[in-house]
């Protein structure tokens, strides 16, 4: 079974991914941690994000290896443990430059369905998340999620896991990271409003167990 499930930052996409996969006994991809982790090597190999064709050549060998068990994701990059250093602010601000490169997107999008493939091929099947999953990397998945938050509610996560906190001044912090991001997300890829046949579940009155659940109910359905 292949289950993919887009969604805005904030939208609680990873846990909940991580929770249902889980709960099916299936292999987790965390695509947004890919990008993260391209936008670190070209970082760490002093490639300017703005130069599209440097950028789409070192994406090309990248040297990732993803950890699927959802219970202890991983990710490495030529060897080196990257799961921390793919998190901080400064990539989290970077990694829209190098997910609107087209080119990078064609290959990750590569690497993306190899990985569905290959835990296919294998029997166990696989969740995959992300922001282009349901439209064009697994189109064909047997589930197909967005997971949508308000914006209040998405914001108030991120402060949470940034800040510790969700009063005034952390979802301050928070909002204009945020929503750049997903503003400059939008211009390559449609991930507020759901494709035909993708069902919306929207997690903005539900706790984690109750959107695992609702997951859950869609993939039972
Ligand atoms: O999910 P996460 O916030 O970690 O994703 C990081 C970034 O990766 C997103 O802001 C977006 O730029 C990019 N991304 C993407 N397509 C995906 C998954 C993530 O462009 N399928």
């Amino acid at each position: 079974m292949v289950v993919a499930i887009d969604g805005p930052s904030g939208s609680g996409k990873s846990s909940v991914s991580r929770g249902v996969a889980s709960a099916l006994g299936l292999a987790y991809l965390d695509t947004g941690a890919m990008y993260r982790a391209a936008t670190w090597w070209c970082l760490h190999r002093g490639v300017p994000l703005s130069d599209v064709d440097a950028v789409a050549g070192q994406v090309r060998t990248l040297p990732l290896v993803m950890g699927v068990d959802p219970q202890h994701p991983t990710v490495h990059v030529d060897g080196i443990d990257v799961g921390e250093a793919i998190r901080t602010t400064e990539i989290s601000a970077a990694v829209s430059a190098v997910a609107t490169n087209l080119q990078v997107r064609a290959e990750l999008g590569r690497l993306q369905r190899a990985e569905i493939e290959s835990a296919r091929v294998r029997g166990r099947g696989i969740v995959a998340e992300g922001r282009d999953i349901t439209t064009v990397v697994a189109p064909d998945a047997d589930v197909r999620v967005l997971l949508t938050a308000s914006e209040e509610a998405r914001l108030a996560r991120r402060a949470r896991d940034v800040h510790g906190s969700d009063d005034a001044a952390a979802v301050e912090a928070t909002r204009d990271q945020v929503l750049r991001r997903d503003a400059d997300d939008s211009t390559v890829v449609q991930f507020h409003v759901a494709a035909d046949g993708v069902v919306t579940v929207d997690s903005s009155h539900l706790d984690f167990d109750q959107t695992v659940q609702a997951v859950l109910d869609v993939v039972e359905s």
